[in-house]
């Protein structure tokens, strides 16, 4: 039984323009990552579901190939020129494009979203690197795992580090979620 359990997705700025076609067994996990390796996006739009890996990457050649013929060029952020699905991670500040790239130049785009450099362990509120998948200084995250209680209830916001009920499925207070809502709904 093979696993039909791939998404192809696209990165869109907020002019609904696509910058990546990818693919994810997890569009929300991919999503923060994606916002975590500095990215300028507004979206990731599942475009399709339910593939299995090889036909992620047959929809994924089509699509970039497809992109290419209306553009002219790869999506900003894909760097491959072949279509050949890339399927990787890129990390912040490795926006140059490879030696080879059709990509005629690095656009300059204001970034619509800022990402928190820092955040607060929602257990002990001590500060940390902000990152929604693990909002949790290296001691509390440890004991966190050993139940893996995503509702598990907490004290603090990561955003803010205020006093406030949040967990794993919840690391924000309301507030801060209405502006930090793309790195993790
Ligand atoms: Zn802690
Ligand atoms: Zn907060």
């Amino acid at each position: 039984m093979v696993d039909k359990n791939i998404y192809g997705y696209t990165l869109r700025d907020r002019y609904n323009q696509v910058v990546y076609i990818g693919q994810t067994n997890n569009p929300r996990a991919r999503r923060a990552e994606h916002r975590l390796e500095e990215k300028e996006f507004y979206t990731l739009k599942t475009e399709r579901g339910g593939m299995t890996k090889a036909q992620a990457d047959k929809w994924e050649r089509d699509w970039l190939e497809g992109y290419r013929k209306r553009h002219g060029r790869n999506p900003r952020y894909n760097r491959t020129t072949d279509g050949q699905p890339t399927g990787k991670i890129y990390k912040g500040g490795e926006s140059k494009p490879s030696k080879g790239s059709q990509r005629p130049r690095v656009q300059k785009v204001e970034v619509t979203v800022a990402v928190p450099e820092t955040g607060y362990c929602l257990r002990c509120g001590k500060e940390i690197p902000f990152n929604p998948q693990r909002p949790y200084c290296t001691t509390d995250f440890r004991t966190w795992e050993r139940f893996k209680n995503t509702e598990y209830e907490e004290q603090h916001c990561h955003v803010c580090g205020e006093e406030h009920d949040t967990s794993m499925v919840k690391p924000m207070c309301r507030s801060c979620y209405r502006s930090n809502r793309a790195f993790v709904a």
